[in-house]
């Protein structure tokens, strides 16, 4: 499928043979494979352009080391710089000084967004975190059963008011109920649309205001490519993001999503999904992400 990036670094290393310096002159084949790389995993056009300003600053001029292949020093380069763009360690879920930690899940319809609500509440259950889901995608009642079956099948209380309430009421009585009842964190599932709406960002901006989130938590689906930029942006400036979770990275994604959402928004990836089960899910590690975006 996709040729790995060393390889295809060989010919463009043919050049600096004999060469004791990394150049802009024998540098640049080197660079479009990168970035035809970094395409090819559907990294954001505009992200794929910083990226390789910055790799290329780091690059000039670096000695070639003796006996280091000068491909592999130059892999090197844009390996360690992936890392760091995509934050180097594992960001882990804050915990609230004062309970319950509230989190706001946020995304489009379809981008296994209710999952990682119940995932992230299982992941939560066995650091011995205790959890509530909050129900407030009142437009699709499938939405609220998908929630209470789940909520079921990991042992985790679900709080709904059923498809005629208010979703900012809801969700403030929900947080109302884990206060009450002590839990440790309350996982806020939101409704979300196909398309970016007006009325789903001011109905998540109003919960948002009304239950003081600690994490707001963007989940985006890694097969989304290219769009996951915008998505990102649009999202990141009229609600804020804390972090992201990246679904569906047991498909044949390269996850180049991952790079774009941490380019644009700052915040950092959490975890990602990778399958249907409520138990696939892990912590993102950017190294990890960073050795499948390169092939
Ligand atoms: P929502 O509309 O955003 O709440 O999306 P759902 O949680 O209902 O998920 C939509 C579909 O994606 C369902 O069929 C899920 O089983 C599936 N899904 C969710 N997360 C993942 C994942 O990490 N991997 C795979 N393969 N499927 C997933």
């Amino acid at each position: 499928m996709f040729d790995a990036l060393s390889d295809r670094l060989e010919s463009a290393w043919k050049k600096l043979r004999g060469q004791d310096k990394i150049s802009q002159s024998n540098i640049q084949d080197a660079l479009r494979e990168v970035r035809r790389a970094l395409l090819e995993a559907d990294v954001n056009l505009q992200v794929v352009k910083d990226f390789i300003s910055e790799v290329e600053a780091r690059a000039q001029g670096a000695e070639v080391i003796a006996g280091v292949r000068p491909g592999e020093q130059f892999i090197k380069i844009v390996y360690d710089e992936l890392v760091q763009v995509m934050g180097e360690e594992n960001v882990p879920l804050v915990e609230a000084e004062e309970q319950p930690t509230i989190v706001l899940m946020a995304g489009l319809q379809g981008t296994g967004k209710t999952t990682a609500t119940a995932k992230l509440a299982l992941h939560l259950r066995k650091l011995d975190r205790s959890c509530l889901l909050v129900a407030t995608d009142v437009y699709r009642p499938a939405a609220i059963d998908q929630l209470i079956t789940l909520g079921k099948q990991i042992e985790v209380p679900v709080f709904e008011l059923g498809s005629d309430a208010d979703p900012v009421e809801i969700a403030r009585q929900g947080v109302e109920q884990a206060k009450a009842q002590g839990v440790n964190t309350v996982i806020i599932d939101t409704a979300g649309r196909l398309q970016i709406d007006e009325d789903m960002m001011a109905e998540l901006a109003r919960i948002k205001d009304t239950v003081q989130p600690h994490e707001t938590l963007l989940v985006v689906d890694s097969m989304t490519g290219q769009e996951a930029a915008n998505l990102t942006r649009t999202f990141h400036e009229q609600i804020g993001i804390t972090g992201a979770i990246l679904t569906k990275m047991d498909g044949d994604s390269r996850g180049g999503a991952a790079l774009s959402v941490r380019q644009i928004s700052g915040a950092p990836i959490k975890f990602v999904g990778v399958g249907e089960k409520v138990e696939a899910l892990q912590p993102f590690y950017p190294d990890r992400m960073a050795s499948r975006i390169l092939g």
